[in-house]
């Protein structure tokens, strides 16, 4: 059985299989993708609100080209001009938005559980655009899909996360995809950088980036969340970069065909270098255009879609 779920709001409650049917369904939509027309019936008449608390660049836009692809009508909620402004509260926006009849609402905000609450609280859809430094489901499942379709196997897939892994929700959603899948899951980054109860999760855990980079199928940089942040972290951005930058000279120790990826924002010359960010080996675009083919298929299947 593949996804036949109402909401999509993490990738820790997803069984092996409604991980597979995902991006199963991804498949199908990348090829509607490489079509001369690239809109298909499949939403017709149906409505997808975008509710962003949070600034975002990629996942706004590809869920609202996503959705309107696949021909709903996509309504962007931007906060800054919204009521929130005036301080209505999430749960009487989403009734007032509930009430205009929308089939999916996408949410993203700060707080960790938000789209939980959401989802109920209303009778449509939700999906997580990402929440606090919690869930970035479809984020997850867009990097799985980048490694499938440069040939990789997530089974036994050594994919080295690094970075400020604590406040990562692109980490923990990814974290929980893999573990899923079989990967063998390193993480490397500063020890205040590293998640409570990290032990009890399917990972190994590194201080030093280049045992964690030692024949890596994939190396995946992570920003360092500075709003989720409070002071004294680490000592400075400098010294951050010193021993967690991603360098070509540090990249020669993964594996020669090693994928380079980073969900963006990038911050160039800290996390990673500009020469590996736009080298050979990186598939940061990639993960961006596959962006769209996953926020189809996960609009189409919670509102209800089938395969057939
Ligand atoms: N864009 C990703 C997110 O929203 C990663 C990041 O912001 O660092 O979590």
């Amino acid at each position: 059985m593949g996804f036949a779920a109402r909401h999509l709001l993490g990738i820790e409650d997803l069984s092996r299989e409604e991980i597979e049917g995902l991006l199963e369904s991804s498949r199908s939509f990348k090829e509607v993708l490489r079509r001369d027309i690239k809109k298909v019936p499949a939403m017709r008449g149906k409505t997808v609100v975008n509710l962003f608390y949070e600034a975002s660049t990629r996942t706004r836009t590809s869920f609202e080209i996503a959705g309107k692809r696949l021909s709903a009508d996509v309504i962007n909620v931007s906060v800054s001009t919204s009521s929130v402004v005036k301080g209505e509260s999430l749960l009487d926006t989403a009734r007032n938005i509930e009430a205009l009849n929308p089939d999916v609402i996408v949410v993203r905000h700060s707080s960790s559980g938000a789209p939980h609450f959401l989802a109920r609280s209303v009778q449509c859809s939700v999906v997580n655009a990402g929440d606090g430094s919690h869930e970035h489901p479809t984020q997850a499942l867009l990097d799985a899909f980048t490694m499938l379709e440069h040939g990789k196997k997530l089974e036994g897939l050594k994919v080295a996360i690094i970075g400020d892994v604590a406040h990562s929700r692109v980490a923990r959603s990814n974290i929980h995809l893999l573990g899923k899948m079989g990967a063998e899951i390193r993480l490397a980054g500063p020890s205040t950088l590293m998640p409570r109860g990290v032990e009890r999760l399917p990972v190994q855990i590194f201080s030093c980036m280049e045992d964690a980079l030692a024949e890596a199928d994939v190396v995946m940089m992570l920003r360092i969340q500075m709003e989720r942040q409070g002071k004294g972290y680490f000592p400075s951005l400098r010294e951050y970069s010193r021993f967690y930058g991603l360098t070509s000279a540090r990249l020669a120790l993964a594996k020669e065909d090693a994928l380079v990826m980073h969900p963006g924002p990038m911050n160039r010359g800290i996390e990673i270098s500009a020469d590996v960010a736009d080298g050979p080996r990186s598939v940061i675009m990639d993960q961006v255009t596959n962006g769209l083919a996953v926020r189809m298929a996960v609009l189409f299947l919670v509102s209800g879609g089938s395969k057939e």
